[in-house]
Order: structure tokens, then sequence, then C-alpha cells
């Protein structure tokens, strides 16, 4: 069986090819330049090939690309701008996002009539705004969607990221109702999502947005203030497993799969590093180790997604645990 992965070279889309080639599936990623498909290559086997599908927001840009791989019966849509700091909220993000989601199904629809399954990266921004996501009395679930608009979008950058999101999942859902495609839908909505890079070369650098926030801890200096970053945590590769799931069970056909482990901020990261790494201590700050209060937050009721997907999942200190292993291998 052939999986397509669009956004080949991100952070999910990585760890998901990973565990899509050991369990023995095939796959075509697409990337936006031939360069950065070579590095795959390099880094992922003789199993893994590449497309170059240079502009998302283009109608019929995955046409040929998909006609070339009339073995693909799989498609997974990661690829979509991941940023809070656009130049140009519209250009950069929105339309990317949103059209690029219209347009790829829209292509699937058209030029690959033997795809049966697309499954789409959506988030916990679909589902809660900024305000929601810390607010106790908030309930996110697979239930509700973020009510942001894409005016409101436009008017900041991180309410950028929230619109594309919510944007691209509620047209994804359009579309399929409005025109019936052969394949069913369903979206992956991971919280934040930490932990290690599938490839230990892609651990230097600059790394995708969130898998920052264990890598900016890790590099404090010890009178360096603490990062403010918090909020509902889970780990890429658990976020890769609901890929494989969302489309290899049938009860996951049109469903929205949360995937949510437990809660952190950049102090419960540095304690769990400090506890783990005694080497790192002496460079590292200690902040104030009780600070991890999490009574803020909204509540997550994903028990629909666990019934799907299990409960299994990989903790946070594990998740740490594993990252800054794979950090002082890079760099070593
Ligand atoms: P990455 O930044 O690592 O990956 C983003 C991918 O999308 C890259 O392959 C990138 O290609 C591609 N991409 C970005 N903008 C464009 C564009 N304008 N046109 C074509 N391709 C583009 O981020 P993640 O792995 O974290 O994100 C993957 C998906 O998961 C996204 O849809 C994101 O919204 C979603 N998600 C992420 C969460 C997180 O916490 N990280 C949480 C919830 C959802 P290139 O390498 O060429 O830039």
């Amino acid at each position: 069986t052939t999986v397509f992965v669009s956004g080949a070279t991100g952070y999910i889309a990585q760890q998901t090819i990973s565990l899509l080639l050991s369990k023995g599936y095939n796959v075509v990623g697409s990337v936006r330049s031939a360069a950065k498909g070579e590095n795959l290559k390099k880094l992922h086997g003789s199993k893994f090939q590449y497309e170059v599908v240079p502009v998302l927001e283009k109608q019929g840009a995955f046409d040929e690309a998909l006609k070339s791989h009339p073995e693909v019966t799989i498609f997974l849509h990661t690829a979509s701008p991941v940023t809070f700091a656009a130049k140009d909220n519209e250009n950069d993000v929105l339309i990317p996002a949103i059209n690029g989601t219209k347009y790829v199904l829209e292509s699937i629809h058209k030029s690959a009539p033997q795809i049966k399954r697309v499954v789409y990266t959506s988030s916990v921004v679909a589902i809660a705004s900024f305000a929601q996501i810390f607010d106790p009395t908030f309930v996110a679930s697979e239930d509700v969607f973020n009510p942001i608009t894409y005016e409101e979008g436009k008017a900041h950058p991180v309410s950028a990221y929230f619109a594309s999101k919510t944007l691209a999942e509620k047209a994804a859902w359009e579309y399929v109702k409005e025109n019936k495609p052969q394949y069913t839908l369903s979206t992956v909505n991971p919280v934040f999502v930490l932990g290690p890079q599938a490839k230990d070369e892609e651990a230097k650098g600059d790394l995708n947005a969130t898998a920052e926030y264990i890598d900016a801890v890790y590099k404090l200096k010890k009178d360096d203030k603490i990062p403010e970053s918090a909020g509902h945590f889970v780990d890429v590769r658990d976020v890769a497993k609901a890929h494989v799931i969302a489309f290899e069970k049938d009860e996951a056909q049109g469903k929205r799969l949360i995937t949510y482990t437990e809660n952190f901020n950049s102090q419960l990261i540095l304690n769990i590093i400090r506890k783990n790494f005694p080497g790192l201590r002496e460079r590292l700050p200690v902040g104030n180790p009780e600070n991890v209060d999490f009574s803020h937050f909204a509540e997550v009721d994903d028990a629909k997604s666990r019934a799907i997907l299990g409960d299994e999942r990989i903790s946070l200190e594990q998740s740490v645990k594993d990252t800054i292993e794979q950090a002082l291998r890079a760099n070593a």
C-alpha cells in the first residue's frame, strides 16, 4: 500500500513517514524543492519517493503528482504554514492553509479516483480560541470549533495561524459534504506537539515552531528567564500514530481525532531536564520548580477520540528525555 504525505519535510510528517515505512507502507511525499526531496530520500531510504509541488494554494497543484502515482490509495495532508510570526497574515498563512486544503481535496477527487481515505492534519486551534485554551471553564472536545473569523485572522499573526487551521478544517468538511468524493475524510487535531525529530540529522539548527519549546529550555543559561511557553501537550510520535489509525480503522472515517496527553510549561520541562540530566544542571537555571500550576487551562474531553485511538500515550517526561538525548547526540 502506498501513502501520499503532503509537506513531507515537516516535523510531524517525518515522524509519520518513519512510522509508515516501519509498518511496511510505501510513501510518496510532496516537497517544495528537489533539494528537500533528495535530502528526505537520503534520510528515509528507497521506499520513500518524492514529488515537487512548489505552491500549495493553486488549483490543480497536486494533479500531476497524483497522476504519476496511481498506486497511492491514502492521502495525508499535513502541509500548512506553521508560524506565529508571519509578516503577511493573509498571503503567508491564511490563503495557503485554506485554499491549499480545498484545492488538494479537489485534486484528489478529480485526479486520483483510487484514493479512498484522506486524513487532514488539523489542530486544537481549530477547536478552541487562544482565550478558550486558557479558560478553565471551557471544555475542548470533538464537537466544537474555534469561533474565529477570517477578518480576525488577518489582524494578528497568532490569530492568523488559529484562523488558518479553523477555516481550513471547516472548508475540508464542507468540500466532502458538498461534493461527495470517492474518499472519506478524517482529521487529526493535535494539541501542542513536542518530542524528538524522526532523524537525528534534523535535530540541529532551527526546529519547527513547537519542537523549539523543549530546545529553548535546553539552551538556557544560568541567569536566563524561563520562557513563557505553556499549553496542552502530546508527543509527536503519538500524533504520527493517530494519522495511521485515522486511515487504518474504519470507525475513524468522518471523525475528528484529538491527540492529547497532559499539560506542560517551560518550568516543568526544565524540572524534567534537571532531574534526568545531572550533567546539564550546572549550566541551566533553576527557575521556580513549584511553578507548574495548570488550573487555568481548558479541560480536554477527548473521550470520543480515545475510543478510537486508545489510551496509550508517551508522557511529557519520556518525551523531554528522548528529545534531550537526541539533542546531545546531534550536537556531540
Ligand atoms: P512544520 O513547520 O515542521 O511542517 C510544515 C510543513 O508544511 C512543511 O513540510 C512545510 O514545507 C509545509 N509548508 C508550510 N507552508 C507551506 C506552503 N505555503 N506551501 C507548501 N508547503 C508549506 O510543522 P509541523 O510538523 O508542526 O506541522 C504539520 C501540520 O501539523 C500542520 O498542518 C500544522 O498546522 C499541524 N499541527 C501542528 C501542531 C504543532 O504543535 N506542531 C499542533 C497541531 C497541528 P517546507 O519544509 O518546505 O517549509
